[in-house]
């Protein structure tokens, strides 16, 4: 396809300056396949690193229906109306398999997204969950630099999602549901690991009393875990998304967590850790990748899998097999 090149520099300058256009044509070109936009968003972000980094991340995940959209439209327009310039980001794997996307149309959004200071973007659909993730996170530096103090990375609890998605974050909100005990059961304990709160939501009203019954559980479930850093034990809260309750004392606890991690050195450490761990990442699959598409190895699989599988060939020797073929 014949294109004028794209001036770096200027979409840099402009996106530095708030241009929403500029900024969206910026995710387009990091969202994209085609090779030379591949070049340009590498220099592009390369270019904007330096402006990055100053957000708040936080990363909030939860069952479909639990109401993260509504949480997040709410607490995203109280931040808004604070001062803010919120981002919303999606990590939905659902969407690079069937197309479908269970984080669904954040148009959903309607306090938020007409909001000039706030900007929504759903989740790419294409490619691996660390093809969706590496997307997300150079979207999340561009709206860094394009002055954006709050963004807010919303994921299903599917696979490795959240695992993923509290990579690339600062904060990881767990939202739950009211109603205690069956409830309880459905919780993966690898997301209690990983979550800095728990937010009952729906605690409104009538539901008041079953959110504070929940809330009882998941404290109790959460106190016999190690949490991961002794500055911080992460509180369960309750809240209501729909009605506006508890949302205000729910971001003093993210903003008391960002203080208490900003004076122990932990959040510059665990930036740190996360932007090396980020490079593996995505070496891993850069390598994964040509692994599976090189043409010898793909001729040699199925045989070598067939004899490992019928107990013929030790899964060793194929291994040997396979990496003389990549010269490894
Ligand atoms: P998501 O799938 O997690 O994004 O959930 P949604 O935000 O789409 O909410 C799912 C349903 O729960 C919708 O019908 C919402 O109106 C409702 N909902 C969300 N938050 C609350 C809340 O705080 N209280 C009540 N009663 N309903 C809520």
């Amino acid at each position: 396809a014949q294109s004028r090149p794209i001036d770096i520099s200027a979409l840099a300058e402009n996106l530095r300056g708030g241009d929403r256009a500029a900024l969206a044509r910026a995710i387009t070109l990091v969202e994209s396949v085609r090779p030379d936009h591949q070049v340009a968003a590498r220099q592009l972000v390369q270019a904007l690193l330096p402006h990055t980094g100053r957000a708040m991340r936080v990363g909030v995940t939860g069952v479909p229906g639990v109401g993260k959209s509504t949480t997040i439209d709410t607490l995203g327009h109280n931040l808004v109306q604070a001062g803010h310039k919120v981002a919303v980001l999606a990590v939905d794997p659902s969407s690079t398999r069937t197309g479908g996307s269970i984080l669904g149309d954040k148009t959903r959004m309607a306090k938020l997204s007409p909001e000039r200071n706030a900007f929504i973007r759903p989740s790419p659909s294409s490619g691996t969950l660390g093809g969706v993730a590496a997307k997300t996170r150079e979207t999340m530096l561009l709206c860094e630099a394009a002055g954006f103090d709050v963004v807010i990375v919303e994921t299903v609890g599917i696979g490795q999602s959240e695992t993923t998605v509290a990579d690339m974050t600062d904060f990881f909100l767990v939202l739950m549901l009211p109603g205690a005990g069956d409830e309880l059961q459905g919780i993966k304990k690898g997301v209690l690991e990983i979550a800095d709160m728990i937010a009952v939501n729906k605690s409104e009203g009538e539901g008041r009393n079953r959110a504070v019954a929940a809330a009882g559980e998941y404290r109790a479930a959460l106190h016999i875990m190690q949490p991961a850093s002794h500055n911080w034990s992460p509180p369960v809260v309750l809240v209501s998304g729909l009605d506006n309750i508890g949302l205000n004392e729910m971001w003093g606890q993210v903003v008391e967590h960002r203080r208490r991690f900003e004076a122990s050195g932990e959040f510059a450490q665990k930036r740190r850790a996360q932007q090396v761990k980020w490079m593996w990442t995505m070496l891993e699959d850069r390598i994964y990748g040509r692994l599976r598409r090189d043409p010898q190895v793909k001729a040699r699989l199925p045989e070598l899998e067939r004899r490992v599988a019928e107990g013929a060939l030790s899964p060793t020797l194929a291994v040997e097999d396979l990496a003389a073929l990549l010269g490894i």
